[in-house]
């Protein structure tokens, strides 16, 4: 089977780059092994922004109770909420998945391996077959990044995608690492209720920030109940009866109903056939590219796994770069 683009990988950076292009005449194949929509759709940006979403009038209201302004209870019902954010989840990611195929997208499930020379290994639940592109995009985003001893084991120590499929609100919680993720899952669980300590190995929680805007942010969580710990490095993390168990490198215990492990991100680029594709990996395994995102001739990487920007809107924005580029516009 022969198309103008194969992309591999269906996150924002991919279906943004598949209907632009599919939109302009090329004949377009797009991969996905696991959700239409990506980390972003799925397991990222929406449902924490859903959260945080329902949590934010929530804690208006309660300020107001507090000054005795409002009366009457008030509270989110996390249940429904997260049925809510599922079923939303779900539909977009169908929806997505329609409105490509309906502007002749080709949607194939399942995973992409570059064999070089514009072949394309798709492997799916059925077996395994070869198409052939002009182009390819390499769009397959990142995943949870994890360290030796500070694993997440799926029962009280979690990652990201752990802590958004929780059905009950934890007692108390340990965040390791104070990056935008562990802090906006942090300050949900936080406003829920939840006891939350948070650990940072860096000298400051929002490590990428300016420290005058650490100083302010820290002063915010404190406020609210939460403890931060930084410049500590966490040593090991562990489900122990019954419990997350963190060990501190200054011998310091801390134990929590969960922990969640926020230490950054990690290319999906394993596995995916990089060095047959022409392409080379940095020592992290994010795919190397040009200042015209092109990895190697015919084949561009863009969104997480090139490593530039780690967010969803550089994504789709160097989707639409790349397809100008393969469109001869750019
Ligand atoms: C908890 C959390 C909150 C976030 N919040 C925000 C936010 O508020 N704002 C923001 O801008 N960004 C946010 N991000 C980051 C954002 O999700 C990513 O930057 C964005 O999803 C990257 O898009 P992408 O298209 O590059 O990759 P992804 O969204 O990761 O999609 C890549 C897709 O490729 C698939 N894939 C991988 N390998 C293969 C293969 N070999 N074959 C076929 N398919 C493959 C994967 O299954 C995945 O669906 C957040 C991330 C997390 C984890």
């Amino acid at each position: 089977m022969n198309y103008d683009v194969i992309i591999i990988g269906g996150g924002p950076g991919g279906t943004k780059a598949a209907s632009l292009l599919a939109d302009a005449g090329k004949k377009v194949a797009i991969i996905e092994d696991s959700h239409w929509g990506g980390t972003c759709l799925n397991c990222g940006c929406i449902p924490t922004k859903m959260l945080l979403g329902a949590a934010a009038p929530a804690e208006l209201i309660q300020a107001q109770q507090r000054l005795r302004v409002l009366k009457g209870e008030s509270s989110v019902d996390f249940a429904a909420l997260q049925n809510r954010i599922r079923r939303f989840l779900k539909g977009s990611s169908q929806t997505l998945a329609r409105n490509l195929a309906t502007r002749g997208v080709t949607l194939l499930e399942g995973r992409g391996e570059c064999l070089g020379e514009g072949r394309v290994l798709v492997k799916t639940a059925e077996g395994e077959h070869e198409i052939q592109g002009t182009d390819i995009i390499l769009s397959c985003g990142s995943r949870n990044a994890a360290f030796p001893g500070l694993s997440p084991d799926g029962d009280c120590v979690l990652d990201s995608t752990g802590m958004l499929a929780l059905n009950e609100v934890p007692e108390s919680l340990i965040v390791v690492g104070a990056g935008a993720i562990g802090l906006e899952l942090g300050h949900f669980f936080g406003s829920q209720g939840t006891k939350v300590t948070i650990v940072e190995a860096a000298p400051h929680i929002a490590p990428l920030e300016d420290t005058d805007i650490a100083d302010e942010l820290r002063k915010v969580l404190t406020k609210s109940g939460k403890t931060c710990l930084e410049g500590v490095r966490a040593q090991s993390l562990e489900t122990k009866d019954g419990q997350a168990e963190l060990t501190l490198a200054d011998g310091r215990v801390l134990t929590a109903a969960k922990a969640l492990v926020a230490v950054g991100r990690k290319p999906n680029s394993d596995g995916l056939g990089c060095e047959a594709g022409g392409c080379t990996l940095d020592r992290r395994g994010y795919v190397q590219t040009d200042d015209c995102l092109q990895a190697a001739p015919h084949v561009h990487a863009i969104g997480d796994i090139n490593g530039r920007v780690l967010l969803a809107h550089a994504a789709e924005h160097q989707a639409h770069y790349v397809a100008r580029r393969i469109l001869g516009l750019e």
